[in-house]
C-alpha cells in the first residue's frame, strides 16, 4: 500500500494531504525507468570494454584463425601464380614455337574481369583489402589456367597434325638420286630447249633412263592423271593435303590411277620423254596453296646439308631445261 504524504499548510496551520495526479505518476515512472535503463546500458558497455562474453571470445578467436588462414591462402596463391607463369613461359617459348604457332600474349593470359565491380559485397569489412585481393588473384589464376588448358588442347591438336604433316609433306626426290648425278635443271629462268627462249622453269628436272621408277615424294592421293601429246606428256598430280601438291611429268608409264592413296616412296610411274621433252627425264613441281614453289626446299629426308648444297650448285649451273 502506497505511503500517504502530507504537506504543512502555514495559513491553516494544519497538514494537507498531497494528492499526486495519475499523469504525474506516469511521468515520474517513465523518467525513473529511462534513467535506470540508461545507467544499466552504460554499465554494461563499460563492462564489455574490459570483459568478453565466452561467445565473443570464441568468435574473436575464430576470426583471428580465419584471418591467418586467409593470409596463408594468399601466400599459396602467389606460389601457384609463379608455377603457372613458368608453365606459360614453357608453353609460349617451347611448345608453341615447335608447332610454329604464335605465343599467347600476356594481356590475354592475365586478363581480369572488367565491367561491374565483382567484389562490392566484400567491401566495408575490417579485412576487406586482403579478402578482395585474394578473390581477385583467384579469379585471374582461374582465367590463366583456363587459357592454358585451351592452349594445350591446341598444341596437342597441332602435335597430332604435325605427325601427319611430316608424312604427307613432299620431302624426297622423285627418283633415286644418291650420287646426285641425275640432278639437272632447277628452278628459275632457263633456256627452253624447244622454244629457244629464256623462260621461267617452275620445277626441277631429273634425268634418268626410260623406265626408271618415279616415287611419290609424300603421302597423298592421286588427284589427276593426264596423257597429252604436248606439254607435260604423261603426268601425275598428287594432293598431299596441308596445301601441298606435287606434279610429275613426261612419264612413259603410269603405275597409279586417279583416287589411289600413295605413301612416300610408292612407285607412281616410270621415267619417259613424253610431251615437250628433249630427253628422258622427270619434270617435278611442288605446289603450295596452288602456287609452284622451288622444289629444292623439299628434299630434307633425302639430303644432308652438304648434299643439299651440292645439288643446289648443280641445278643452278645447268642453263638449259629438258622441260
Ligand atoms: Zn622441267
Amino acid at each position: 500500500m502506497a505511503k500517504v504524504k502530507y504537506r504543512f499548510n502555514a495559513h491553516t496551520l494544519s497538514y494537507d494531504k498531497i494528492v499526486i495526479s495519475f499523469k504525474t505518476k506516469i511521468k515520474r515512472f517513465i523518467a525513473l525507468s529511462s534513467t535506470t535503463l540508461l545507467t544499466s546500458v552504460l554499465i554494461a558497455v563499460g563492462i564489455l570494454q574490459f570483459y568478453e562474453s565466452p561467445r565473443m571470445r570464441r568468435l574473436n578467436k575464430e576470426n583471428e584463425r580465419l584471418l591467418a588462414q586467409y593470409q596463408l591462402l594468399y601466400k599459396d596463391l602467389n606460389k601457384v601464380e609463379k608455377v603457372l607463369s613458368e608453365i606459360e613461359q614453357r608453353d609460349n617459348n617451347l611448345y608453341r614455337v615447335i608447332f610454329e604457332s604464335d605465343p599467347i600474349p600476356s594481356t590475354i593470359r592475365k586478363a581480369g574481369f572488367g565491367g561491374v565491380n565483382r567484389y562490392s559485397q566484400l567491401e566495408s569489412f575490417d579485412n576487406s583489402d586482403l579478402v578482395i585481393k585474394t578473390a581477385e588473384k583467384l579469379d585471374v589464376l582461374m582465367k590463366q589456367a583456363y587459357v592454358q588448358v585451351k592452349s594445350y588442347e591446341e598444341v596437342m591438336h597441332m602435335a597430332l597434325n604435325k605427325e601427319k604433316l611430316n608424312s604427307c609433306m613432299p620431302a624426297i626426290m622423285p627418283i633415286s638420286n644418291k650420287t646426285l648425278k641425275s640432278t639437272a635443271s632447277g628452278w628459275g629462268y632457263r633456256f627452253h630447249p624447244i622454244y629457244k627462249i629464256n623462260q621461267f622453269h617452275y620445277g626441277m628436272d631429273f634425268t634418268a633412263k626410260i623406265g626408271t621408277n618415279i616415287y611419290a615424294t609424300g603421302d597423298g592421293v592421286v588427284k589427276d592423271i593426264q596423257s597429252i601429246g604436248g606439254g607435260y606428256g604423261k603426268w601425275v598430280l598428287i594432293d598431299h593435303g596441308f596445301g601441298y601438291e606435287t606434279l610429275y611429268a613426261h612419264m612413259s608409264e603410269f603405275k597409279v590411277k586417279a583416287g589411289d592413296h600413295v605413301k612416300r616412296g610408292s612407285i607412281i610411274g616410270l621415267v619417259g620423254s613424253t610431251g615437250t621433252s628433249t630427253g628422258p627425264h622427270v619434270h617435278y613441281e611442288v605446289h603450295k596453296n596452288g602456287t609452284p614453289v622451288n622444289p629444292q626446299y623439299y628434299y630434307f629426308k633425302d639430303l644432308n646439308a652438304q648434299e643439299y648444297e651440292k645439288m643446289v650448285t648443280i641445278s643452278s649451273n645447268i642453263g638449259q631445261t629438258f622441260d
